[in-house]
């Protein structure tokens, strides 16, 4: 009954198990067929036992689309790739989960578990009246234009009933497997609702790094080529007549989709709109194809900073730098070189493909400002400026004096021991200018340190009053935006906008008086203060922090889990089709949870792949879902072709 959390089946949760990476298609087959050997298995069970086979797991998927269950997400979608094999350029294959497709299927037969996903009515028409008030409160200026125009020219934010429109997001990161190899994972999900991280992304694709033609970003814009499609789809509200190549659908070319081509992607005619790209800038420069970044002459996108303005004057850090006169506009962005298929959106806007708070923050500023602090703090011989507060032991001896003291306040301060570091080293002080890695620390981490830094610097502020200055405005311009909603305020925009001017004016105060004393210093301005100034000052209201990039890391995480345990060759497909079994056997659950019965809906099935479960044998089957139907005749043709 709705209410109670639905008990998985010993099948479900081993097809569960293999859809996170916990295990492999081998063991589960194993599990399976000892419970068989015990008796009382059932028909899913029994079928799971069967798989420990060369094929087993084609096996496994073949059976899987046949399942009610499996029907809340689409079957992948394949699409021809330039890729890098054994040092040759070769036309292959990848796979995606259609964006469009997926919101169809739960608008249309899942609809409380669409309104989980992507928020409820409710939700949405509160999210686009914030966002309309922002249009209103930006004031006059660059930024305010900017803002004010894009909302006037969105295809769908103009056209559309605030209530029938979806708000979505896309991201895109690597991440690194124990092997050394890296799988770029590319995901998307509504924006209007906080949630688990599962609910809130959706996997569109995972590519293998090793086998991405890198030159042009041939591998990458394939993929958003479809990915572009697709979000054109969506802001139609209509499944398209043609391919992501033009083609039209047809029998003999994806029926499922020709059959639904030209009609409304859900009953209630939802559209969704696109609203921002999040990742590192080391994505969007990818993403991008932007010719301005942290390693070139022009390091940004937004304006005209240079390297040599940027790291020996500071003069780009205030609000009131000529520099800031230079801001892009969106249609002047889009005019110049060659851009990626992301363009294509409807709604693109490059000042919504923002810096991101986390990997600028944490992952960047606080990397370097944290352990400059804890280089004069504990008096590293290399800044010999004060003779540190930790005794005068050797540096190990001062670190673990550091340590010892920012534990005890860890403790008083309850941070969670999660968010703790374990322990100041001689590797975080180290060099002239010291800069922490994620082995050091993690970006959560550094963020619950923050604080201790701060008062440090406060209590010593008499030696060194700038750089108590940058920790205590680093400090107030992040709880302004940690302890807000998703759209700021004018008062708390200008609030946040205030202390990073006064914090990025400490630090380049540091800078100068490093430079003047003809001395190296830990001091620096590295591009990512540049990136600070355009969250603080340009982020049209828009909470950083509301959009930082914490839980998508924590997908691309769990993606790289699964993608792990698949076989090398076969594992772009398999990665995304073990994702699929998981997350709508989840969805399932979560189906079961609202409505009291697990998903069945003919009318959501209809359009793509119908499950060959005759009428007689899906009564026969329980209200837990048609387990162990045959495949029948209506079995499209797939990716697997
Ligand atoms: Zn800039």
């Amino acid at each position: 009954m709705a209410g109670q959390t639905p008990r998985l089946t010993l099948a479900e949760e081993l097809l569960s198990a293999i859809g996170e990476g916990r295990t492999t298609v081998a063991t589960a087959s194993r599990f399976a067929a000892a419970r068989v050997a015990e008796g009382g298995a059932d028909a899913s069970c029994t079928m799971l036992a069967d798989c420990n086979t060369r094929n087993g797991e084609r096996k496994l998927h073949r059976w899987a689309k046949g399942q009610w269950w499996r029907q809340l997400l689409p079957e992948p979608y394949s699409f021809e790739a330039p890729l890098q094999k054994l040092g040759r350029q070769v036309s292959g294959h990848l796979h995606c989960i259609l964006p469009h497709m997926l919101f169809a299927r739960l608008a249309s037969g899942a609809p409380l578990v669409f309104d989980q996903l992507f928020g409820s009515a409710e939700q949405r028409a509160a999210f686009w009246s914030e966002l309309e008030r922002t249009g209103r409160e930006e004031p006059e200026g660059a930024r305010g234009r900017v803002h004010r125009e894009w909302l006037r020219r969105h295809p769908v934010l103009s056209s559309v009933d605030p209530l029938k429109r979806v708000p979505v997001g896309i991201h895109g990161d690597g991440g690194e497997m124990t092997s050394g190899e890296k799988v770029m994972v590319l995901s998307w999900g509504g924006i209007c609702n906080p949630g688990a991280t599962l609910d809130t992304r959706l996997l569109f694709a995972c590519l293998k790094e090793s086998e991405m033609v890198h030159e042009g970003h041939a591998t990458l814009f394939a993929a958003f080529a479809v990915l572009a499609w697709s979000m054109t789809a969506l802001a139609d509200g209509v499944h398209p007549r043609v391919d992501h190549n033009g083609r039209p659908f047809a029998s003999d070319h994806w029926p499922a989709m020709a059959r639904v081509a030209g009609q409304p992607l859900s009953p209630d005619s939802l559209r969704a709109a696109w609203l921002e790209l999040r990742g590192d800038w080391q994505f969007l420069r990818a993403a991008l194809h932007l010719q301005q970044h942290y390693g070139a002459i022009n390091v940004c996108h937004l304006c005209q900073v240079t390297s040599r303005g940027l790291g020996h004057y500071g003069e780009h850090l205030s609000r009131a730098s000529p520099l800031r006169l230079t801001l892009v506009t969106a249609r002047g962005w889009q005019s110049g070189t060659p851009r990626s298929p992301l363009c294509q959106i409807p709604g693109f806007n490059i000042w919504r493909c923002s810096f991101d708070a986390m990997h600028t923050l944490e992952l960047g500023i606080y990397q370097r400002v944290i352990p400059a602090a804890l280089c004069e703090l504990l008096g590293v011989p290399v800044h010999l400026r004060e003779q540190g507060i930790f005794g005068r032991g050797n540096v190990a001896a001062r670190c673990m004096a550091a340590t010892r003291a920012y534990h005890a306040w860890a403790r008083e301060t309850r941070v969670p021991s999660s968010s703790r570091v374990k322990a100041i080293t001689a590797g975080w002080v180290k060099g002239v200018t010291p800069q922490l890695s994620q082995s050091h620390a993690k970006a959560a981490a550094l963020r619950a340190m923050l604080p201790w830094v701060a008062t440090l610097c406060e209590q010593q502020a008499a030696s060194s009053p700038r750089r108590a200055e940058l920790l205590r405005a680093l400090l107030a311009m992040d709880r302004v935006w940690l302890r807000a909603p998703r759209f700021l305020t004018r008062q708390q925009a200008d609030l946040a906008a205030g202390h990073c001017e006064r914090a990025l004016a400490a630090l380049r105060a540091l800078v100068q008086a490093q430079q003047e004393a003809g001395a190296q210093g830990p001091w620096r301005l590295i591009p990512k203060v540049h990136a600070l100034t355009h969250l603080a000052y340009d982020g049209a209201m828009g909470n950083p922090r509301a959009a930082h990039c914490y839980q998508d890391e924590d997908f691309v995480g769990r993606i790289k889990r699964i993608y792990v345990r698949c076989h090398g060759r076969s594992a772009p497909l398999r990665a995304v089709q073990r994702y699929a079994l998981h997350c709508s056997l989840r969805l399932n659950a979560r189906h079961e949870l609202l409505t009291g019965v697990a998903f069945r809906d003919p009318a959501c099935v209809g359009e793509a792949v119908t499950p060959a479960a005759s009428s007689a044998s899906a009564a026969a089957s329980s209200s837990r879902g048609a387990r162990g139907v045959k495949r029948g005749r209506g079995r499209p043709k797939s990716s697997l072709r």
